[in-house]
């Protein structure tokens, strides 16, 4: 199984990425996550990353299609994976069906998590205050669902036109969540 999730930032898509990672015995991978420990090992990417995503703003295309170019090429990405926070762009969407074709990998479905706006950025704000990440700040953090709008909202078109797209609602206890997302899957 091939998938990806998609929300907006808050919506809980790490939770129950995680879940799904359990469930189905895929790898889990997250480009937030990825692009957090670049910038711990304080490596090139890391540091060139930390720069927009200190100001939630997104970090470039290139590098996003050449880290996860690199995961998904990796054997134990074989079986199968679930993509979290990427794709984000338009030009991101496209590259993944590029790479994607090339390594013969089938893209099973994409699971869009939906979620009100308000009780969002007050889920975030609580999260910024209790994990103490340095993005989770309330400028930032609308700034950020300001992106999710502009940017990757669109690719909720895009899916959906591919028949790819399936909407779940996102509000509600964490594993009856999780049960609607297992329910849903091809
Ligand atoms: P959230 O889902 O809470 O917004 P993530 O952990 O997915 O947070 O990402 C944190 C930050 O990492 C983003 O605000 C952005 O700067 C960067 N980032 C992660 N994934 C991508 C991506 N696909 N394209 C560009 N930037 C990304």
């Amino acid at each position: 199984m091939k998938l990806l999730l998609m929300g907006p930032p808050g919506v809980g898509k790490g939770t129950q990425a995680e879940r799904i990672r359990e469930e189905l015995n895929i790898v889990h991978l997250s480009t937030g996550e990825i692009l957090r420990e670049e910038v711990k090992l304080q490596t090139n990417i890391g540091k060139e990353a930390i720069q927009y995503m200190d100001k939630g703003k997104l970090v470039s295309d290139q590098i996003l299609i050449e880290i996860v170019k690199e995961r998904i090429s990796k054997k134990d990405c074989h079986h199968g994976y679930l993509l979290d926070g990427f794709p984000r762009t338009l030009p991101q969407a496209e590259g993944l069906e590029i790479m994607m074709h090339s390594l013969n990998h089938n893209l099973d479905c994409v699971i869009s998590l939906i979620a009100n706006k308000d009780e969002l950025i007050e889920r975030l704000i609580k999260r910024g205050e209790e994990a103490g990440r340095s993005d989770d700040t309330s400028n930032i953090i609308r700034n950020r669902q300001n992106i999710y709008w502009a940017q990757t909202a669109p690719l909720i078109d895009f899916y959906h036109d591919k028949g790819l797209l399936i909407e779940v609602d996102g509000l509600g206890e964490i594993p009856e969540i999780t049960q609607r997302i297992i329910n849903v899957l091809p």
